[in-house]
């Protein structure tokens, strides 16, 4: 007996009757994280403690809530039992294994290796299926030092001020922004946060994270304050009333050539809450599993990669490029 893994809408576990993820309203979800692509209006959700709180502050509603401690294992099914751990992406964000007689499965929603400022450090164990999440799955994204990053950040914010205009960090409101705000400790100056970044940062707060001073954003009080705001497809008009300014995004896509033009700001920073490809490759090895499956972004060519290197690999959900001798390659459904 091996799992039998389906991708739609989400990842659905048919032999235990569970999602994993799932973006819209299941009757019971395993839910790794509070990002609004992960979550929806389950009846009945298995999760952990900041997930099921940030998730009642951007999802009001009933439902039923099983809430995990990392690392306990508690039974899911009469068949199975499951366990939470640190997926180090944002506060709270799990990787999910699931023990059953078909083995161990780990699922790792958004994962993040490298240790961050505000979120549990990455645990990863040993499994025997791995449903991995593949954002940046392609060699290119090779993240520089996060210090390095946020150095510049800062670099940029003290220039922007000297300059007597106000610097914008465009950041999405769970996460990365929390993030942000830790890191700019060093640079000593007040910060104001759009309202709905400033709501999620005192959830984080309720869970004993300690950040600089920082205030609600007011565009007549901004000068003289670094701005963390969403991206402005997030929260459109809201920079109208502050024309001195000098705007920037912290996105892992930072490092696609042409990053500044398509988010129409004056400078991109790659610090992100996601793995990297050398990351990717890392949780593999730490994980050591027989089969992997691949999820989200660069699914298909991480998957190949894989198998390039002698791992079986399947990106849920699409057609997988088989490779075969003499140059031929051949489209392929996943096999269940
Ligand atoms: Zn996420």
């Amino acid at each position: 007996m091996s799992w039998e893994v389906r991708a739609s809408n989400g990842i659905w576990l048919p032999q235990i009757g569970w999602w994993l993820d799932a973006p819209r309203a299941a009757a019971r979800a395993v839910v790794s994280h509070a990002h609004s692509d992960h979550v929806a209006r389950h009846r009945e959700i298995v999760c952990s403690a900041p997930t099921a709180r940030l998730m009642r502050a951007r999802l009001p509603g009933r439902r039923i809530e099983h809430v995990l401690r990392f690392g306990r294992t508690e039974p899911l099914t009469p068949e199975s039992a499951i366990t939470l751990h640190p997926a180090g992406h944002i506060l709270g964000s799990s990787m999910v294994q699931i023990h059953s007689a078909h083995g161990s499965l780990l699922y790792t929603g958004d994962f993040k290796l490298q240790p961050g400022l505000t979120a549990e450090t990455c645990a990863p164990p040993p499994s025997d299926v791995l449903i991995m999440e593949t954002t940046f799955g392609l060699p290119r994204y090779a993240f520089p030092p996060q210090a390095a990053v946020i150095a510049g950040v800062i670099a940029f914010c003290q220039q922007a001020l000297a300059d007597g205009v106000v610097p914008v960090l465009f950041c999405y409101s769970l996460g990365k922004s929390q993030e942000v705000l830790r890191a700019l400790a060093p640079a000593g100056v007040p910060v104001m946060l759009h309202p709905a970044t400033l709501q999620l940062t005192r959830v984080y707060e309720e869970f004993g994270m300690r950040f600089p001073a920082y205030g609600e954003f007011e565009p007549r009080a901004a000068n003289g304050h670094i701005v963390i705001c969403p991206p402005p497809h997030n929260s459109p008009g809201i920079l109208r009333h502050l024309p001195a300014r000098r705007t920037a995004v912290i996105s892992g896509w930072a490092l696609d050539p042409g990053a500044v033009y398509r988010h129409r700001c004056d400078a991109a920073f790659p610090l992100s809450d996601h793995a990297d490809f050398p990351d990717l490759l890392k949780l593999v090895a730490l994980v050591r599993p027989k089969r992997v499956y691949t999820v989200h972004g660069f699914a298909r060519e991480f998957a190949a990669e894989l198998r390039t290197r002698g791992i079986e690999a399947w990106a849920l959900g699409r057609t997988n490029q088989l490779e075969l001798p003499l140059g031929i390659t051949k489209g392929s459904p996943v096999p269940h």
